[in-house]
C-alpha cells in the first residue's frame, strides 16, 4: 500500500492545478490517472486570459502551440459580429501534459475503481491510501461516483452533448469563429485554429434540447456545418468526429465531504453560457489545494464563475435569439 497525504484522481487541468499548488507548498501529493500523458482530450482548446493568469503562465516560454485572438467572430442568424477581446487557443494534447509535468508531483497510471474510507483514510483499490482526496476525474470521475453522487445527482438538463475533431490542416483564416443556433442547432459550432497548422472544429449543445429539437441529432448538424466550412473556411478538410458529454454548472449540495473534494468536470462546473470548462477546472483545483494547505480555509467555489462572457454579452445574444424565435 502506497500512503501519501493527498491523492488527486485525474491529471487534467483540475487535477494538475491542484497538484501544482500542493507540490509548490511542499505537500506530499500523488496523481493517479488512467491514461498515460500526453493523452487525447476532446476539447476545442480555447482558453481565456483568466486561465493564463491563474496558471501564472509565461506565454513567451510556453513550449507548445499557442495562438492569441484579438477578436471573436460571432455568427448569429446571418449576422456577423466581430467582438474585440483577447482569447487564446492551445492543443489539449500538449497543454495537459505540460501542466501535469510542471506540477512536479509523482504520477501513476492507474484506473481508479474502488474507494473506501477507513480510520480517517481513503483507500483506493487496496493499493493507495491518503488523508485528503481530490476528485478531478472529469465526467466519469470515480470519486464522484463513490462519494458524491448521492448528494449531488446530476441533472439531465445540465448535460451537454458535443462532437469535434482536431486535425492537422493548413488553415488560411487565423481567427476564431463561433456560430450560434446555426440551422436549428440548439447550441453553437466552432472553428478554432491552432498555431502551426492545426485546426479544431466542433459543435455542441444541451443534450435535452437536442433531443427535443425536431429529432435532429448532432451528426445531422455536423454534416451541415462541415459542408459549410468546406465551402470557405476549411476546404477539403477530412474529419472523423468523436463525441463527449459533460455538465454545466448547477446547484452543488456539497463540493467537499469530510476530506474529499470535487473539482472541474467531476463537479459539473463548466460555464452555462459557453460550456467553458478549463477555467473552472483550474480555479476549483487551486481552491481545493488552498483548503487542504490551510486547514481553516473553507473550500468555496464562489469565484469559480458560471459564465464565460463578461459584460452580459452572452445574455444579450441569447435575448436577441429568443426575441427572433431562433431558439
Ligand atoms: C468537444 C469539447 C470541446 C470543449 N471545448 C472547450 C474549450 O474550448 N474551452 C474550455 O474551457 N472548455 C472546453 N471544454 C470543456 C473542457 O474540456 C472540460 O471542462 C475540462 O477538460 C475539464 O477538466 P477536468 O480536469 O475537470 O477533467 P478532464 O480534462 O476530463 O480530466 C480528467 C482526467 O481524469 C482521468 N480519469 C478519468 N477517470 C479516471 C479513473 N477512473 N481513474 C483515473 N483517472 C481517471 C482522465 O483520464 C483525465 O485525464 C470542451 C469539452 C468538449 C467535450
Amino acid at each position: 500500500m502506497r500512503t501519501v497525504d493527498v491523492i488527486v484522481v485525474g491529471g487534467g487541468p483540475a487535477g494538475s492545478s491542484a497538484a501544482w499548488r500542493l507540490k509548490r507548498s511542499g505537500a506530499d501529493v500523488l496523481v493517479l490517472d488512467k491514461e498515460a500523458f500526453a493523452r487525447l482530450k476532446l476539447c476545442a482548446g480555447w482558453i481565456t486570459p483568466e486561465v493564463v493568469r491563474d496558471l501564472e503562465m509565461d506565454i513567451a516560454s510556453y513550449p507548445h502551440r499557442f495562438l492569441t485572438f484579438d477578436k471573436l467572430h460571432v455568427h448569429l442568424k446571418g449576422l456577423h459580429l466581430r467582438i474585440p477581446c483577447v482569447q487564446h487557443s492551445i492543443r489539449r494534447f500538449e497543454f495537459d501534459a505540460w501542466l501535469l509535468e510542471r506540477a512536479g508531483a509523482p504520477v501513476v497510471q492507474h484506473n481508479v475503481k474502488r474507494i473506501l474510507q477507513a480510520n480517517g483514510q481513503y483507500i483506493i483499490d487496496d493499493s493507495f491510501s491518503c488523508k485528503y482526496l481530490i476528485g478531478a476525474g472529469g465526467t466519469r470521475c470515480p470519486v464522484y461516483r463513490s462519494l458524491f453522487r448521492d448528494v449531488n445527482p446530476r441533472a439531465d438538463q445540465l448535460q451537454t452533448a458535443t462532437l469535434e475533431h482536431e486535425i492537422e490542416y493548413e488553415w488560411q483564416d487565423p481567427e476564431c469563429h463561433l456560430w450560434f443556433f446555426e440551422q436549428g442547432l440548439p447550441g453553437y459550432a466552432w472553428y478554432v485554429p491552432k498555431q502551426d497548422g492545426w485546426l479544431n472544429v466542433g459543435l455542441g449543445g444541451m443534450a435535452t434540447r437536442l433531443r427535443s429539437h425536431g429529432g435532429k441529432d448532432l451528426k445531422h448538424h455536423w454534416a451541415r456545418f462541415t459542408s459549410k466550412l468546406d465551402r470557405k473556411l476549411a476546404r477539403g478538410a477530412q474529419y472523423h468526429p468523436e463525441g463527449y458529454s459533460y455538465y454545466v454548472r448547477g446547484r452543488l449540495a456539497a463540493a467537499r465531504i469530510d476530506n474529499a473534494f470535487m473539482t472541474g468536470d467531476a463537479a459539473g462546473l463548466a460555464t452555462r453560457d459557453m460550456c467553458e470548462g478549463i477555467g473552472p477546472a483550474v480555479r476549483s483545483g487551486l481552491r481545493a489545494a488552498d483548503a487542504i494547505l490551510d486547514g481553516n480555509k473553507p473550500y468555496r467555489l464562489d469565484d469559480v464563475t458560471g459564465a464565460s462572457l463578461g459584460g452580459g454579452l452572452a445574455s444579450r445574444m441569447l435575448d436577441w435569439a429568443f426575441t427572433r424565435g431562433a431558439i
